[in-house]
């Protein structure tokens, strides 16, 4: 039999874009990808539960999983910890099954330096568009807002760099589309599909 790894997709962008939502959408569709469940110490909503949303950890449990390297990627975020258990990912991953993150900026950042083969997903806000043409195309604006809005569209722009697409989050569903697109192409690659082609050629001749 041949093994041919999972692939890992990271959902990532600024905050408040709509990363949950999109990533709830795709999941009701979506049944082929694993999602990771991260680990938190932010106090569960009313609704979530434990295992289900997050796993649900104490500062102190959270800070011991960080020392013994349990954690892909870890953040700070509002006061809270998240973090990627890596067990999971790397097991279902090994299994041949393909992995969901959605995460923060600095967490997908730091996937990115330890699993660079990932595919990083930037969803972006439908603003950006309109921030450009906000920008451009008039003068009423007070410069300092204008300066602002151009310091934000830049930053953002910037954070963009590290990811492999970029999907705007103008409709849930136009962005789930997209997203399952690119899972599709990811796996349509050549250097996948050569690698197997490769491996199959191997276990013939033998
Ligand atoms: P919330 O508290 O609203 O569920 O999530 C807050 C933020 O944390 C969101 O931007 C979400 O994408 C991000 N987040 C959720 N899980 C993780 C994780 O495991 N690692 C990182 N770095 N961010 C996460």
């Amino acid at each position: 039999m041949i093994e041919q790894k999972g692939i890992l997709f990271i959902l990532s962008g600024p905050s408040g874009v709509g990363k949950g939502t999109v990533r709830k959408a795709l999941f009701d569709k979506d049944t082929a990808l694993q999602y990771s469940i991260s680990m938190t110490t932010r106090p569960m909503r009313s609704g979530e539960k434990e295992g289900v949303d997050y796993f649900y950890r104490s500062k102190e449990e959270f800070e011991s999983m960080i020392e013994k390297n349990q954690l892909l990627e870890h953040a700070e975020y509002v006061g809270n910890y998240y973090g990627t258990p890596r067990h999971y990912v790397e097991d279902t991953l090994d299994q041949g099954k393909d992995v969901f993150l959605e995460i923060e900026v600095q967490g997908a950042l730091q996937v990115k330096e330890n699993f660079p083969e990932g595919v990083f997903i930037f969803l972006s806000p439908p603003s950006l568009d309109e921030l450009k043409n906000r920008i451009i195309s008039r003068g009423t604006e007070t410069e300092s807002l204008v300066m602002n809005r151009l310091k934000a569209a830049k930053d953002e722009i910037e954070l963009m760099d590290a990811y492999d697409y970029v999907v705007v989050n103008d409709q849930v569903d136009h962005a789930v589309d997209k997203v399952q697109a690119i899972v599709k192409s990811e796996h349509c690659k050549r250097e996948r599909v050569a690698s197997q082609y490769k491996k199959l050629l191997e276990v013939s001749q033998s």
